[in-house]
């Protein structure tokens, strides 16, 4: 779920906070070149060095790094700093080392009206308790009068999967009704339905941000998602966390609907009940090859909103390293510098959330990996590095990148993005989340195998990991991707095997994941997140010195995207 991150900050960034890139300041980067501890590494990566540079993004100095604040002016330099000690050179336009990221951030400040009706029947609706909602497409007034509701079950359009949820309905001027997760979520083996989604593995069509950009696609006014805690991954407070906010990127290319959000059950059920209609009986409806989308009668959908609007700008951070023969395609490392900034205090008194493991200690991954590939000789291809903004609060940097790429996506062979690591040590495995997308699966085993590790299934695939992070921005557009996740399953730990990783995982999710306890701690064993980076540096290296192009699968949701690009890369 998104996080307000940037609200906090907005004053500071709204409007061009900064129109080149900042002086670097003197912050402490005592890094040696190799440190010391190396002599005895078996890895190539330096757990010392990794160490530190989470050590110093992640202290009080840095605040959190929450965009738009001190704080990022000042990992935003540190960054740059570290760049060009690695020996990179500037990857943003023009020879700069930031690339800008233009936002609008809104929010719903007044409901004038907000309900259903049916003839004379009113249903009204309260904000954070029937409904959730909010506009990626604000204007300080968004009415929306008797609008149709159409139900689209699971609102999925699956070439691939030969699958269409639509048919020949037309959504212009609709509120278009989605179940949440995808058609097989939950079915028994035996359901015809059954492995067509993915089984318990969520495809792209079980999240609401790919329902929401169907309903877009098809004009819809507005998107609904029906919650329900199961399906859904989280409860109704998660779906609830922050009604109205809303952050997307300015100008974005892609459509958005006018108004998007959750449908508590309880209200669906009512909204269902009231049209003649049982959602236990349409979900079972839905997850039909032959369901097609319907309008619910005479149901209407009114919503009268006064938003506030403001644009906001943060920096991607980004360095590369030349290629000698083919500079024009692209490998691209990546992790996210933003935080969650500084919030109330905690029963310490710490207000501080330093994101050491989410992301520092990624960037400190990405970073080994360059300071290696420095040492060699310079590969064909263009290795990027990246450090994006606003992963928190919705992929934000990623997505304003991807939407305008510098490196053009089509020649972009591969992103690997580094997202919290962990740091219990030495494993035998590497959680390898999502399933089916490329052929990078395969690479990413025989680098493994050359570790002594195997490759081991994420631990809760029905979460949908492989759409929640920044990777997943160049994913949807084709482009082949490796994402690193350490809480996406318990690792195999040599100290302990999975009982260890498990509770490693559940540690961190439990007590540390997005508060003040994820700070930088001298009793880190990175040894595993080491041999993490290394497959990483491995894959780089192999695919830098190459002309193969990863190929994504045909179970892969972006394969039709990919081929259609298939002759930039002859
Ligand atoms: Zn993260």
């Amino acid at each position: 779920m998104f996080r307000a991150v940037l609200v906090a900050a907005s004053a500071g960034m709204v409007l061009a906070a900064c129109a080149s890139a900042p002086e670097v300041e003197t912050v402490e980067t005592a890094v040696p070149e190799v440190a010391p501890e190396a002599a005895v590494d078996v890895s190539p990566i330096s757990t010392a060095n990794m160490s530190e540079t989470a050590r110093v993004l992640a202290s009080d100095e840095f605040m959190g790094r929450a965009p738009g604040t001190e704080g990022e002016t000042k990992t935003v330099a540190y960054l740059i700093e570290r760049f060009k000690a690695l020996g990179l050179e500037p990857g943003g336009r023009d020879g700069a080392w930031t690339d800008p990221v233009r936002l609008k951030h809104s929010q719903v400040t007044d409901i004038r009206t907000l309900n259903v009706t049916l003839g004379d029947e009113v249903i009204p609706m309260e904000q954070a308790r029937d409904i959730e909602i909010s506009s990626a497409n604000p204007r300080e007034t968004i009415k929306v009068e008797d609008a149709p509701v159409v139900f689209v079950g699971f609102g999925a359009s699956a070439p691939e999967r030969d699958w269409d949820d639509y048919g020949d309905m037309d959504l212009h001027g609709k509120v278009a009704l989605f179940l949440v997760n995808d058609p097989d979520f939950g079915v028994a083996e035996d359901d015809p339905v059954a492995g067509v989604f993915g089984g318990r593995r969520m495809t792209y069509y079980g999240r609401w941000a790919y329902k929401y950009e169907e309903a877009a696609r098809r004009g819809a006014v507005a998107a609904l998602v029906i919650h329900e805690a199961k399906a859904a991954g989280y409860g109704w407070n998660v779906a609830s966390s922050s009604p109205g906010e809303n952050y997307a990127v300015a100008g974005a290319a892609k459509p958005a609907v006018d108004l998007q959000g959750w449908l508590q059950e309880d209200m669906a059920k009512q909204w269902l009940a009231e049209a003649g209609y049982d959602l236990d009986a349409l979900r079972v409806a839905a997850r039909k090859r032959d369901f097609q989308a319907f309008t619910l009668g005479d149901l209407r959908f009114n919503a009268d909103l006064g938003l506030s609007v403001e644009a906001a700008e943060s920096q991607n951070v980004i360095g590369k390293i030349t290629g000698t023969k083919r500079p024009d395609e692209t490998i691209m490392l990546s992790g996210h510098w933003d935080a969650y900034g500084i919030g109330a205090p905690d029963e310490l008194g710490r207000t501080v959330m330093p994101g050491a493991n989410d992301d520092a200690l990624g960037l400190a991954g990405i970073m080994e990996v360059a300071r290696n590939l420095e040492a060699e000789p310079a590969p064909e291809r263009t290795v990027v590095f990246a450090a994006w903004t606003g992963e928190e609060s919705g992929l934000l940097g990623s997505e304003a990148y991807a939407q305008n790429p510098i490196y053009p996506l089509e020649k972009t062979v591969a992103n690997f993005t580094l997202d919290i690591l962990q740091t219990a040590g030495p494993a035998r495995d590497v959680i390898q989340v999502g399933e089916g997308q490329s052929d990078l699966e395969e690479r990413m085993a025989a680098a493994a195998a050359k570790q002594g590790r195997t490759v081991s299934p994420e631990g809760l695939p029905e979460n949908g990991l492989f759409y929640r992070a920044d990777h997943f921005s160049l994913a949807r557009r084709g482009v082949p991707v490796i994402l690193i996740m350490g809480i996406a399953g318990g690792s195999d730990l040599v100290d302990g095997g999975r009982e260890a990783g498990d509770a490693w995982v559940a540690d961190y999710i439990g007590n540390k994941y997005h508060n003040q306890n994820d700070a930088w701690s001298a009793d880190w064993d990175l040894r595993g997140a080491a041999q993490d980076v290394e497959l990483f540096l491995d894959m780089t290296r192999d695919l830098a010195n190459s002309d193969d192009w990863p190929q994504l699968k045909p179970t892969s949701e972006f394969k039709g995207l990919r081929d259609a690009s298939a002759a930039e890369r002859e």
